[in-house]
C-alpha cells in the first residue's frame, strides 16, 4: 500500500528527478558492466585486458598508527600491499607476510590515504613570459613541476578542472603507466563557458583560443556538443562555468550524465540555483547563494568545493577580487569562512580543493594544510577534515570504491606522516613515505626514481 502511494505520489510529480530527491547519477549506466570485466581505475571504467596490475611483489608498512579514513579511531596495526592493492591490516603483532616482501618500518608514525585535491589547473604558468606561457611545452614542464609538488605533499590524486591542449590526459596517462612520479591525475579537458563568461573576462577572443584552456560555447545544443569534445578527449569529469542560461546548463549536465561523467560547476547567485536545478554533481568555491540554494544542494546531495585558501591569497596579496564580471558581489575571507559554516550546517558534503594557480603550488604543503584548518574552523573536527580531503574527496570524484579510505580491495595510495597528523594538522607537512597504486615514488619526504631496467633484450647482430 505505501509503496503504491509513493508511486502515485512520483507519477503526479511527472518524475522523481522533478522532485529534487532522486537524480541521474553519472554511474547510472555501470549496471551495464560486467563485475568480471577489468577496467581503468578512473571514472570512465573503460575495459581493459585481463592481467596483474602494479609493481611485482609485496610491500608491507609495519608497525604504524593507522588512521583509515572510514571515521574509526587510529589504531596500531601493519598494512600489507600486495601490487597496486592493499592486501591485508594486520594486528601489530602479526607477522604472516610474504618472506621476500619488502618491509618499511613505521613504527610512531601514521599510515593515511593518500590526500586528494580536487582542485587544480596543472597546465596554468607561474609567472613568465606570456608567449612562453601558452606554448605546450612550457604548460607541460610546469605541471610536470607541479606534480612533483603535489605527491612530495602527500597528494595522491588530483582533479584537474581545465587545463589546455591534451597536457592533463598525456600526464595522466605518463603517471598511470609510472613513467614519470607524480599523483593520479582527473582531468576535465577544457572549461566550458558562455561568450564573456568566467575564463574569458578582459581577454580578447583569439587569445582565449589561443591559450585553449576555454570551450566557449553558445545555445544548448553547442553546450552539449562541447561536453562531447571533453569525452571524446578523455575526459573523467566536466567542468562548467556561469554564464549559462537553464537550458544550456540542462543540457551540458545531461549529456554528461548520459556519458557517465559527474559535472562540477563554478558559479555565483542564481547560476548556482540553475545549476543546481540542473542536478549538477559539485559546486566550486566559496561564491555568494541563497540559503535556499544551500538547502536544495543537500536534498539533492550536491556537494561543495569551497577551495577558501586561493581567496585567502588573493585577499591578503591584491586586498580584493578586482575587475571580474563573475566575481563582482561582495564577498570577503570572513564571508567564506561564513559561507563553509553555512555549508555545513546546511548538510552540504564538502571536499577540499587549493585552486592553486600561478605559482602558488610553491607553497605546498602548507597551503593543502590552510585549507583543511578552514574547515576545522568551521566547525569539522581535525580527524573529520582529514576524511573530507581523502574519503568525501574519493565520493565527488567518483571513485570511492577504489580511493579515499584503507581497505583491503582498494588501491594502494598511502601517505605516511612522521607525526599525528589526526591531532595536529600542521604535521601533515612531515611527509615521509608516498605510495601510489603500489609504487613507493617517495620516501623521506623525497621523489625517489629507480634506475631504469631494460625492458627487453636486444644484442647488436654479428657484422
Ligand atoms: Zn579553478
Amino acid at each position: 500500500m505505501k509503496k503504491r502511494t509513493a508511486w502515485i505520489l512520483a507519477m503526479s510529480f511527472g518524475c522523481v528527478a522533478s522532485m529534487g530527491i532522486a537524480q541521474h547519477k553519472a554511474q547510472d549506466r555501470r549496471q551495464y558492466l560486467d563485475p568480471q570485466t577489468q577496467v581503468t581505475d578512473d571514472p570512465r571504467r573503460v575495459p581493459v585486458k585481463p592481467g596483474p596490475r602494479g609493481p611485482e611483489g609485496t610491500v608491507v608498512l609495519r608497525g604504524g598508527r593507522i588512521f583509515d579514513g572510514t571515521g574509526a579511531p587510529v589504531r596500531e596495526g601493519t598494512l600489507v600491499i600486495e601490487r597496486n592493492k592493499i592486501s591485508r591490516i594486520l594486528p601489530p603483532q602479526a607477522t604472516d607476510w610474504p618472506k621476500d616482501a619488502r618491509v618499511i618500518d613505521v613504527s610512531g608514525k601514521t599510515v593515511l590515504p593518500g590526500l586528494i585535491d580536487l582542485h587544480t589547473h596543472l597546465s596554468r604558468g607561474e609567472d613568465q613570459d606570456f608567449a612562453a606561457s601558452i606554448s605546450d611545452s612550457a604548460s607541460t614542464l610546469i605541471a610536470l613541476e607541479k606534480l612533483r609538488y603535489f605527491i612530495e605533499s602527500g597528494i595522491t590524486s588530483v582533479r584537474d578542472v581545465a587545463s589546455r591542449s591534451d597536457v592533463p590526459f598525456r600526464l595522466k596517462a605518463w603517471v598511470a603507466q609510472n613513467r614519470i612520479p607524480g599523483p593520479r591525475v582527473f582531468a576535465a579537458g577544457q572549461f566550458i563557458t558562455g561568450e564573456g563568461g568566467h575564463g574569458t573576462e578582459g581577454v580578447p577572443d583569439e587569445l582565449v583560443r589561443m591559450d585553449g584552456e576555454t570551450r566557449v560555447a553558445s545555445g544548448p545544443d553547442d553546450w552539449r556538443q562541447a561536453v562531447r569534445e571533453q569525452f571524446h578527449n578523455g575526459a573523467d569529469l566536466i567542468k562548467l562555468g556561469s554564464h549559462f542560461t537553464a537550458e544550456e546548463v540542462q543540457a551540458a549536465v545531461d549529456e554528461a550524465h548520459e556519458l557517465g561523467l559527474k559535472v562540477t560547476v563554478d558559479a555565483e547567485t542564481f547560476y548556482i540555483d540553475r545549476a543546481v536545478e540542473a542536478g549538477a554533481d559539485t559546486i566550486e568555491h566559496p561564491l555568494p547563494r541563497s540559503e535556499q540554494t544551500i538547502r536544495l544542494m543537500a536534498k539533492k546531495g550536491i556537494a561543495a568545493d569551497p577551495t577558501l585558501v586561493p581567496y585567502m591569497i588573493i585577499f591578503d596579496t591584491s586586498g580584493g577580487y578586482f575587475d571580474t564580471t563573475s566575481r563582482r558581489f561582495t564577498f570577503s575571507k570572513e564571508a567564506n569562512l561564513e559561507m563553509l559554516r553555512r555549508l555545513k550546517r546546511a548538510g552540504v558534503k564538502c571536499g577540499v580543493g587549493t585552486d592553486l594557480i600561478g605559482d602558488w603550488y610553491r607553497h605546498l604543503p602548507t597551503v593543502y594544510i590552510t585549507e583543511l584548518k578552514q574547515f576545522v574552523a568551521a566547525g569539522w573536527s581535525v580527524p573529520e577534515a582529514l576524511s573530507a580531503a581523502t574519503r568525501t574527496n574519493a565520493q565527488i570524484l567518483d571513485m570511492d570504491d577504489r580511493l579515499g579510505t584503507l581497505e583491503s580491495g582498494k588501491l594502494a595510495d598511502i601517505l605516511v606522516i612522521a607525526g599525528q597528523p589526526d591531532i595536529d594538522l600542521d604535521d601533515l607537512d612531515k611527509v615521509d613515505v608516498v605510495i601510489r597504486d603500489g609504487n613507493v615514488v617517495v620516501e623521506h619526504g623525497q621523489i625517489v626514481i629507480p634506475r631504469h631496467v631494460p625492458v627487453r633484450e636486444w644484442k647488436p647482430a654479428a657484422m
